[in-house]
Parts: structure tokens; sequence; C-alpha cells
């Protein structure tokens, strides 16, 4: 018995006949057309050798094909490994080889990178989506190979304990790693979406941020699915496109991040778009500015907010819309089958309003990474909670403040100084473009922030004032003794910034 992803598209054959399950641009298809490409699909991989735990990546931005060969790996008890679009090709060869994928599904968009970036690994089938480019690649073409496979349903045992998805963190503290998913994972992240969000069978999701990150796959993608609802994919995000988009696919759930909601309310067409269709806000990597949520409260429109990471497959707490002006700045309560706990430096369990590490447990959390005992080993405490590395404090209803990670923590003078505090502070000026605060040693306070400032176009801003600005702001100690200007800032490919980096080349 199947109890895995991959029965989902089967189930919803069933009970959701002739409803459409993806648009693509001006393409559709129904539950019933996915469920026969998947097992076609499925077919096909297994004429290339995929099997039960066999590793198959896919390269590519929202596309069917990338839902297909999710389930397909699911119907074949394999494992699905998507990768990021902007890894560079020696970051690609990295996740290649440590996942040790042998099969690499991918857009003919990105022929040239999938092509350098399987040089040197053990993949050995390239099937490529000719979506629009690529079409005189040397590997073969995935279309074809369904076409050709038989369309035969396998079933074969896959329990919710068996890994499902290899999916990469996005090294921001390191080099990435591989949280090995199992179709529990995401199946019970799926479960807490449905009851904290009211997520219905009508449900028609427009997908702007790419699925191979975890919170367009979990708390987008999958919860849509399991409902029977639709999802609409946009291939990369484009204001004018999406408000058009809404209003075409009368568009009932959008999820993004603060800067995506910002740029639709900016955009021109935002003011003579009809999106009353839209019901549902999901918003998730940082709290919404208030100058946000206004802009969309006008239009009677609240958000949902979100705390969670790839290895929570992804969601921990959710904001409901109803509190969210209240509770302003606030990642919301756990979600319903999920705990989390705030503890000292010792380990021991804090009260509400004590600042410490945020560790989460259900049924969502990984069991382990891909090949890291030793990661997996100090990631988890007393058994089973994982340790996010993440600070931050409840308040007395329970509700989680995040503060900032651990490792980005500065401690000056004995007190603890958060990097996000003295960041979000520097940005409230328009002559800053993007900033991230690091600690540098000193000898009387064994470390004091520093300032690295991108200045915004136009800029005019010299140390003095940024130092003026913070003055009324925060506490001394808080306060960046040193601000040094640059043109960049160093990022991961889902665009956090490498603290890590900073502190090599800014931090002596
Ligand atoms: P790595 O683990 O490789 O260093 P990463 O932690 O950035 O990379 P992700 O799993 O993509 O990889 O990101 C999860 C992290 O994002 C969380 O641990 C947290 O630091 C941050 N985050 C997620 N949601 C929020 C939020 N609502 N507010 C603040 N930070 C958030
Ligand atoms: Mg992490």
């Amino acid at each position: 018995r199947n109890a895995g992803l991959g029965s989902w598209i089967h189930k919803r054959r069933v009970k959701s006949v002739g409803k459409v399950a993806v648009v693509n641009g001006e393409s559709e298809l129904t539950y019933d057309a996915l469920a026969e490409r998947v097992d076609r699909l499925a077919n096909a991989l297994a004429e290339r050798g995929v099997a039960s735990g066999t590793r198959v990546a896919y390269l590519g931005n929202n596309h069917p094909a990338y839902l297909e060969t999710l389930f397909a790996c699911g119907l074949l008890g394999a494992l699905f490994v998507p990768l990021n679009t902007r890894l560079a090709p020696r970051e690609l060869q990295y996740a290649l080889n440590d996942s040790g994928s042998t099969v690499l599904v991918g857009s003919g968009l990105l022929e040239p990178l999938a092509e350098s970036g399987s040089r040197d690994t053990g993949v050995v089938h390239r099937l490529v989506v000719h979506d629009g480019g690529g079409e005189d690649s040397p590997a073969e073409s995935y279309e074809v190979a369904i076409a050709a496979a038989p369309a035969d349903h396998r079933d074969i045992d896959v329990t919710l304990e068996d890994p499902a998805i290899i999916l990469y963190t996005s090294g921001t503290t390191g080099n990435p790693k591989g949280a090995l998913l199992t179709h529990g994972n995401m199946t019970w992240n799926a479960i807490n979406v449905l009851v904290d969000y009211d997520v219905t069978g009508d449900e028609v999701a427009l997908m702007i941020a790419p699925m191979f990150h975890v919170a367009s796959l979990g708390m987008g993608a999958l919860p849509t699915l399991l409902k029977g609802g639709t999802l609409v994919l946009q291939d990369r995000f484009e204001p004018s496109a999406v408000l058009a988009a809404i209003e075409k696919h009368q568009v009932t759930s959008l999820s993004g991040v603060p800067t995506t909601y910002q740029m639709l309310a900016e955009h021109p067409a935002w003011a003579t778009t009809d999106i009353s269709s839209l019901r549902k806000l999901t918003c998730g990597g940082s709290a919404v500015p208030v100058r946000v949520m206004d802009a969309y409260e006008e239009r009677g429109l609240a958000f949902s907010g979100g705390y969670g990471m790839t290895e929570t497959a992804p969601g921990a707490t959710s904001l409901q819309q109803e509190r969210s002006r209240e509770k302003a700045g606030s990642a919301g309560l756990p979600h319903f089958f999920t705990d989390i706990r705030i503890v000292d430096a010792m380990g021991e369990p804090q009260p509400a309003g004590a600042v410490g590490e945020i560790q989460i447990s259900g049924p969502n959390v990984i069991p382990s990474y891909w090949q890291r005992p030793e990661a997996t080993e100090q990631s988890f405490a007393d058994g089973s909670w994982f340790r996010s590395g993440d600070m931050g404090y409840v308040d007395d209803e329970g509700f989680l403040y995040i503060s900032d990670r651990l490792k980005d923590m500065i401690i000056s003078g004995g007190e603890n100084i958060y990097p996000a505090e003295v960041e979000q502070a520097i940005m409230e000026l328009d002559s800053v473009s993007a900033v991230a605060v690091i600690g540098i040693p000193d000898e009387k306070w064994g470390e004091v922030p520093r300032a690295i400032v991108v200045p915004a176009q136009g800029g005019g801003l010299d140390d003095a004032a940024l130092i003026e600005h913070l003055s009324t702001r925060l506490a001394k100690y808080k306060i960046p003794k040193t601000v040094v200007f640059v043109d960049d800032l160093p990022r991961t490919a889902s665009g956090k910034i490498r603290k890590a980096d900073l502190r090599k080349t800014h931090g002596a």
C-alpha cells in the first residue's frame, strides 16, 4: 500500500473528476490528466533504473513537470531532490554529488547550467523539459520519454516514515545540508496548514514563489492539492503578470515574502486590478511591515504570517489574519500538531518573556539530515526537540517573537545584541538600501557591533548621521561602533545575507 505523496494524485483523480489541478500559462491539467502523466513518468523513470531509494534531482522554475517528477518519485519510493535554479554550477555539482542523484530532470531554459552542473557527478540520465528552450540539447526529451512509457499504475509499499525528499537548506550559516523529509513530514505539515489556514477545495492558489523552496511547496502547493484545489503556476515574479493572473483566474490565495507584497501594492495596475477573489494572503520569512499591511487593509485584506525552516517541512508557527495587527512583529502560535519551546544555553526550558533558543517538535520535523550523522546528532535535544538555531521568546499567550539566529548574536560586555533589531532600525533610513550588523573582537567588551551598509542610490549618508539616527532608538551598547560602506552584500541563492563571509572580510 502506498501511503505516501505518490498516492495523493490517484486519490484526487477519483474524488475530483474533471477538476483542474494545475494551470501553466495557456495549458491546464485536470487531476485525471496529471495522474496519467505521473504514471507514465514513473514507468519511464523505472526504465531508467529509478527504484526505491534512488535520488532524482529536478532543476527548474515552477512548471507542471516539477510536480509530476515529485509524485512519480513518490510512486516509486524514490527520493525527489529539488534544486535552486540560482545555484552556480559548482553549487549544483555539490548538491548532485552530496545527494548521489543519478537522474536529473530539468527545464530546457536552464540547459547550459544543467549540462555544466551535472559534469563530474553520478548523473547518468538527463531528461529535458522543452518549455521554450534547449531544443538542441543532447539529453533526452521529457515529453518523448513520457509518451513512450506505458500508463499502467505502479503500486508499491511506501509508508509515512519513508524518505520522500532531500531538500537543501539555504546555506546561510554554512554549507547547505540535505534535510531528509519523509512522506509523513510533508503530509503532517500539509494537515497543519489545512487546520490553521482554512484551505478549501475551491482554492485557487497562485504559485509566485519557486516550489524548489520548501515554503512554496509545503505551505502552498501540497496543501492545495491535498484539498483538491487548483494551482496557477508563475515561473518568475513579475508584478504586472501576477496582478493579471489574479483577475483572470479568480485567485483566492497568495503566499510570498514582504517584498513581494510591497511590489504588488506599489505597481501602477494595483489600484485598477480586481482582486475581490482574494481571501488569503500568507507571508513568511519575516514580519510584514505595517505600511504594507495598511495598503492591503485598505482593500479589505489581512495577512497571515509564519515561521519555519526546511527541517520542519516547513511550518513551525503561524499568525492568523485576525490577530496580525494586534500581534504585529510576532510569528504566531505553533501549528496545531507541532510544539515549540524556548530553552536557555543549558537546555533548560524558559518561561514566557525570556529569550532563548527556539526548539520544535512534531510529526513535521525531519528524522535526520541526509548522510550527516554529526549534524543530526547536534540538531536534536532530549531526543525529539529540533534545535532551530534561532533565538526568540513567547509572550504570555504563547505567541512567538523571533530575535535572531544564535550564530549571529553578538555578546558585548555581557549583553546580548540581536543584529536583526539593529538592522531594522538602520533600515528605517531611506538612504540605506541594505545592511548587515556583525560583531568584531574588542579588547574591552569582548565584541562590539559593526554595521556593513549598502547606501541607496543618491544616498548622502555618513556614519555620524547613521549613529545619530540610532541614538534615540537603541540602547548605547547596541549602536555600531564602526560603519563600513560597501556596494553589495554576499548572499545565498535564496537571497539571504551570508554573515559568515562578512565576518571573514569585515570582521577584524
Ligand atoms: P542554513 O540552515 O543552511 O544555514 P537557512 O537556515 O537560512 O540556512 P532555511 O531553512 O531556508 O535555511 O531558512 C530557515 C530560517 O529562516 C529559520 O531558521 C529562520 O532563521 C529564518 N526565518 C524563517 N521564518 C522567519 C520569520 N518569520 N522571521 C524571521 N526569521 C525567519
Ligand atoms: Mg537553518
